[in-house]
């Protein structure tokens, strides 16, 4: 993968605002009543045209974040903006236009597209339903093809009949069928092989380039989104920890949770090698259920205090987008 990435979106307008967007699921613990609490009380801003990443383990909150962001589900608190419009406000058919708008991309390629529809019926699917003349469809899917490199032949196939790698070009080629500015790319590329996984990451970077596109992109994969992002925003149990431009996070974490995870993170040259690393995360994420009190992390943090324990930690900025969430920053 090439490192280079550019960012058009230092100084861009704002394309999505996120405000205290909180999602609890009402679920059964043990043969009782319980509240999982997913998604806590986050905001962030994302400017036209940049990555924005939401990275951490497994179980974090990030998919359930970006469910919410596109309206696959309701946020329990708080708003999401898009180009200034609260899109839970909408309903009917301003809410179905929102699909023109917002579209997702999922993990798994087999599970979005219909295993008995051939690829001409899948990709024109959105835009019949979006009331695209007849007469246009052809060309557009001509069209949808070339964006991402894939055969005219294609239409007359089966999802079986690709490669993993070329099932989610035509996922992608799906998202933009009906020509969206925001797209959710909910781990993307997980379940792919790691040579396929960084072609599939250049097209992305590359459709971004070329039709202006903004992402949300979630995964837990650190090299990857390394790769992909202009900011990140680390995620744990529920509340984003840090926020920071690419650079800053990969190069000076702040916040203990993010220091362990770039530990992890592989190391290449000499420089970097030499550099002392952060203690390795170790132990389990604690159940959304029943979290600890006070900073989430402290059940794990190896510079964990008493008073971690007492209150939530307060947010403390080092730059325009560089803030981190620590009692000891
Ligand atoms: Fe660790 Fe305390 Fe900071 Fe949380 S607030 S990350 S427990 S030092």
């Amino acid at each position: 993968m090439s490192n280079e990435i550019l960012n058009p979106a230092e100084t861009g307008t704002v394309q999505l605002k996120v405000e205290g967007l909180s999602k609890r699921f009402n679920v059964k613990h043990h043969g009782r009543k319980a509240t999982l609490n997913a998604v806590n009380d986050v905001s962030f801003q994302i400017r036209k045209g940049e990555t924005f990443s939401i990275v951490g383990e497994s179980g974090c909150g990030k998919s359930t974040l970006g469910r919410c962001i596109a309206r696959l589900i309701e946020p329990t608190e708080g708003r999401v903006l898009l180009e200034g419009e609260d899109i839970g406000a909408l309903a009917g058919e301003p809410l179905r236009q929102l699909r023109k708008r917002i579209q997702f991309i999922f993990q798994d390629p087999y599970s979005s597209m219909n295993p008995r529809m051939k690829v001409r019926s899948i990709l024109s699917e959105p835009l019949r339903n979006f009331g695209v003349p007849e007469a246009d469809i052809s060309a557009r899917l001509d069209e949808l093809l070339r964006l991402v490199s894939l055969n005219p032949d294609a239409l007359e196939k089966f999802p079986h009949q690709f490669s993993g790698g070329q099932r989610q070009r035509l996922v992608i080629a799906r998202a933009l069928a009906l020509q969206p500015g925001f797209i959710v790319c909910d781990e993307p590329v997980s379940a792919l092989d790691v040579s396929v996984q960084a072609q599939v990451i250049n097209l992305l970077v590359d459709l971004q380039r070329a039709l202006g596109l903004t992402y949300l992109f979630i995964s837990h994969d650190l090299s990857v989104v390394r790769h992909i992002s202009h900011r990140v925003a680390v995620m744990y149990l529920g509340r984003v920890v840090e926020t920071g431009t690419r650079d800053e996070i990969f190069n000076q974490p702040k916040h203990p949770y993010t220091q362990a995870l770039m530990a992890a993170v592989p190391r290449f040259s000499a420089t970097e090698q030499a550099q002392e690393r952060p203690q390795r995360l170790t132990g389990e994420i604690p159940s959304p259920l029943n979290p600890p009190s006070g900073c989430a992390f402290r059940t794990r943090c190896p510079r964990a205090q008493a008073v971690c324990a007492e209150s939530l930690p307060p947010v403390k900025i080092f730059s325009a987008d560089h803030s981190a969430a620590c009692h000891l920053l």
